[in-house]
C-alpha cells in the first residue's frame, strides 16, 4: 500500500491537491472535514455533536474522529492506499492511526507538508467563504481560533512523523499545477510500504 498524510493548516490546499492525488495516483481519499460535514448534512447525532466544536473553529474530541477513520480503513479492504487529509490533527490522533496501519501490515509512507504563510491563509479562507457556504469559512474570529488550534494542537503531527524521517516540506503558496508537481515528485521517488 502506499499511504499518505497531505498535512497543512487550514487552507494550505490539501482539499485541492488532494483531489488531484487520488486521480493521478489511485488512492483513497479520505478526509475528516468532509466526512463530518457529510454527517452534519444528515442531521446524524455524531454530525450535531461535531458541529457545536467545528462552528468555533475547535477541534473535534479525539475518539469521534479515529473511531471515523477506523471505520473508514475497515470500509476499504481493497484500497491499495489512502491518502489522508486534515487528519492526524493531534499527537494522539497520529498515534492511533499508526497503530490501526500496524494491525493492517503497512504504515504512513510520507508526510507531505504544504507551507503557506498565516496572511496568506487568512486570505483564501475569507475569500473561500463568500462562495463555499461553509459557516467556518465566513467568519474572521472563526478563521483566526482554527489556525491557533493548528499552531496549538496539530503543528505537533509534523514533529511526531519527524523522529520517523517521514516528512518532506513542500511550498504551497505560487501556481497549483507547480505545488501538484512538487508532491508528485515526492511520491514518485518513494516505495510503497
Ligand atoms: P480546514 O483544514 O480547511 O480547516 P477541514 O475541512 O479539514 O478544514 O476541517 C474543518 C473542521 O472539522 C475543523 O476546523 C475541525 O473542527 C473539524 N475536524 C476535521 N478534521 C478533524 C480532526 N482530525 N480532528 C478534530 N477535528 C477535525
Amino acid at each position: 500500500m502506499f499511504n499518505l498524510i497531505l498535512f497543512g493548516p487550514p487552507g494550505s490546499g490539501k482539499g485541492t491537491q488532494s483531489e488531484r492525488l487520488i486521480s493521478k495516483y489511485g488512492l483513497r481519499h479520505l478526509s475528516t472535514g468532509d466526512i463530518l460535514r457529510s454527517e452534519i448534512a444528515g442531521q446524524t447525532p455524531l454530525g450535531m455533536a461535531a458541529k457545536s466544536f467545528m462552528d468555533k473553529g475547535q477541534l473535534v474530541p479525539d475518539e469521534v474522529v479515529i473511531e471515523m477513520i477506523s471505520s473508514a480503513l475497515d470500509n476499504n479492504p481493497q484500497a491499495n492506499g489512502f491518502l489522508f487529509d486534515g487528519f492526524p490533527r493531534t499527537t494522539a490522533q497520529a498515534e492511533a492511526l499508526d497503530k490501526l496501519l500496524t494491525q493492517k501490515g503497512t504504515s504512513i509512507a510520507v508526510v507531505l507538508a504544504l507551507q503557506v504563510s498565516e496572511k496568506e491563509l487568512i486570505k483564501r479562507l475569507l475569500n473561500r467563504g463568500l462562495t463555499s457556504g461553509r459557516p467556518d469559512d465566513s467568519n474572521e474570529e472563526v478563521v483566526s481560533a482554527r489556525i491557533t488550534e493548528y499552531e496549538k494542537k496539530t503543528a505537533a503531527v509534523a514533529d511526531h512523523y519527524k523522529k520517523y524521517d517521514k516528512v518532506v516540506y513542500i511550498k504551497g503558496e505560487g501556481h497549483i499545477d507547480e505545488i501538484f508537481e512538487a508532491l508528485s515528485k515526492e511520491i514518485d521517488g518513494r516505495n510503497a510500504v
